[in-house]
């Protein structure tokens, strides 16, 4: 079913890069084969999953929607793929993204745009756009994304579905290509909470990953106690937020409604600050490109994917392979982040970056110290059309909401609640959680969904 959608609606949607039905049928009559036997079959069998193109599955492509990587085939397959296969799910296909997941739109990939569901002459919101088109548009019920400035939270939320950003070292990032390690987090894209509730039970199945040294174990369940409730929690309010410059009137609202439905289901609204929130971009845009500089170091034109013919030196080949096969944004980052570490500038602006980045853990630590979930925006504002942000800076501020939950390392979703009143798009709410707290903050989801 999952196959014969993808078909009908890829021409309209364009949500991926590889579609693997010969992987998927495999799969199925492995498990087919397993009920034969008589034996009892994991808790996702039959499950369509569709993987995010940064992500390694054995024997596909793993483009990062980008040229330099169009012909690299993946040698492995990453844990969190093995573990939502090992939970029985099936894999349909890769998904496509902003180049090695630098943007917000997904306008960035090489290979095409991924259109929104809700309306084509719009984005579906990145970098993992092409997971929450999948998902949004019925083509799979569940999609694994990347997120290491909103690039779950805030496509999810322009697309209408659920996504989860967990806690950073929850989900291990062996087999995910790197854009910057210290903010990068794997989550589930689905249609409800309890979907994703599933996912990230099979994300943690098998504990901590020896092949990632920041993946911690993780005791919770997270379907256990999903209905459980909010009664007598705290739900903390953020009001300069609710204020930012650029917030949509219909998003403001729809924050609001929520909140009203946090209080009716019992939990106490706190107004709490985070007050050096209004940092968090500028640090991200520091941080992010400087660990991308050094990740991205390693596509030299040698040793992976695409490789300049005619070349009479290695200087040569690498310059003029990384000039043909990153696009412009990759290029952009990668600048700024060899200018960034270069000598004399560090000091000021990466230590400066590094400095904001723990006053904003602190912010946040003070915060969950006196509530259970934070409430506010994911996005500022509903799906736009094509070419409507060609400024990069524009474009940034699509993460205004998100960035400073990974530069703290926190929980965080983003839960569609309906259509907005203006723009009639889906709009969504994001709920923020203290660190390995990720269990309780989807009780708080299932409230709001
Ligand atoms: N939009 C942000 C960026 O361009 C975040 C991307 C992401 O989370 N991968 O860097």
């Amino acid at each position: 079913a999952a196959l014969a959608a993808i078909e009908a609606r890829e021409p309209a949607i364009g949500a991926f890069l590889e579609v693997t039905p010969e992987l998927a049928y495999a799969a199925a009559e492995r498990l087919d084969a397993r009920r034969a036997a008589g034996e009892s079959l994991p808790p996702l069998a039959g499950v369509p999953l569709a993987i995010k193109d940064n992500m390694n599955l054995v024997g596909t492509h793993t483009t990062c929607a980008s040229k330099m990587l169009e012909s690299y085939v993946s040698p492995y397959t990453a844990t969190c793929v093995d573990r939502m296969l090992a939970a029985g799910c099936i894999p349909v296909g890769k998904t496509n993204m902003d180049e090695f997941a630098f943007g917000s739109s997904t306008e960035s990939s090489a290979f095409h745009p991924t259109k929104n569901p809700w309306d084509t002459d719009r984005v579906p919101g990145g970098s993992s756009g092409g997971s929450a088109a999948a998902v949004a548009a019925g083509e799979t019920p569940l999609a694994l994304g990347s997120d290491t400035g909103g690039s779950i939270r805030q496509p999810a939320a322009l697309c209408g579905v659920i996504g989860m950003k967990p806690s950073y070292g929850a989900v291990s990032r062996y087999g995910v290509t790197a854009f910057g390690s210290s903010l990068d987090q794997v989550g589930p894209f689905g249609r409800t909470v309890l979907d994703v509730a599933l996912a990230m039970d099979a994300l943690m199945a098998g504990g901590a990953d020896p092949l990632d040294g920041t993946s911690r174990a993780f005791e919770a369940s997270f379907t256990a106690g999903l209905n459980e409730g909010v009664a007598g929690k705290r739900v903390g309010i953020v009001p300069a937020l609710m204020e930012a410059q650029g917030l949509a009137d219909e998003v403001r609202e729809a924050v609001q409604a929520a909140a009203g439905a946090l209080r009716d289901a019992g939990a106490e609204l706190v107004e709490i600050e985070l007050p050096h929130l209004d940092a968090a971009i500028a640090a991200y845009y520091v941080i992010g490109p400087a660990e991308a500089f050094s990740n991205l170091a390693r596509f030299d034109g040698i040793r992976y994917g695409y490789q300049e013919p005619g070349c009479s030196s290695l200087g040569e080949q690498s310059a003029r392979s990384r000039a043909h096969g990153f696009g412009e944004e990759v290029k952009r980052r990668q600048l700024l982040g060899a200018y960034l570490l270069s000598s004399g500038v560090y000091d000021r602006y990466y230590f400066a970056a590094q400095k904001a980045r723990t006053l904003i853990t602190e912010d946040y630590a003070a915060a969950f110290a006196q509530v259970d979930a934070i409430l506010m925006p994911a996005a500022p504002r509903t799906a736009f059309r094509f070419g409507e942000l060609s400024d990069p800076t524009q474009m940034y501020l699509s993460d205004l909401f998100t960035i400073s939950l990974n530069i703290a390392g926190n929980a965080g979703m983003s839960v569609p609640v309906g259509l907005g009143k203006d723009t009639k798009l889906p709009v969504a709410v994001q709920l923020q959680g203290a660190a390995f707290t990720d269990a309780k903050l989807l009780r708080f989801a299932r409230v709001v969904e």
